[in-house]
């Protein structure tokens, strides 16, 4: 998608977090303590990220997840600002979302996906 059409599309926090590798501020997103039931979606594309089962709280203050769906996401090494960090982007239209650390909570990934409120769309699954 072009440039001009992202802005208009996406709000000013989003293009910012996505097309600019950007970090909400901590305890702002809309996500950070959401717990319904469901599956998180590229707020850019739409390709599904993230399972709402794999979800954790971090203490953090941006939703983490333990793992992502399989090929969703694009791993690579950031080196802005002097930080070692391993960046997480979305496998299909490059959005970034957050950043991956070996720090997570649970024995079957060892991993901590801190992603960004504004990068994700959160479809709940209907209540039985
Ligand atoms: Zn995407």
């Amino acid at each position: 998608m072009e440039k001009k059409e992202l802005q208009k599309k996406l709000d000013p926090m989003t293009y910012h977090v996505t097309q600019e590798q950007g970090t909400e501020p901590a305890f702002t997103g809309k996500y950070w303590k959401e717990h319904a039931n469901g599956s998180y979606y590229c707020s850019v594309c739409g390709q599904k990220l993230f399972e709402s089962g794999t979800k954790f709280d971090s203490g953090t203050g941006w939703p983490s997840f333990d793992k992502a769906v399989a090929g969703s996401v694009k791993i690579r090494q950031d080196e802005r600002y002097g930080m070692k960090r391993t960046e997480v982007s979305c496998s299909k239209c490059g959005a970034h979302l957050g950043h991956l650390f070996e720090d997570g909570p649970t024995e079957t990934t060892g991993q901590r996906f801190c992603i960004n409120s504004c990068s994700l769309d959160l479809k709940e699954k209907s209540k039985k």
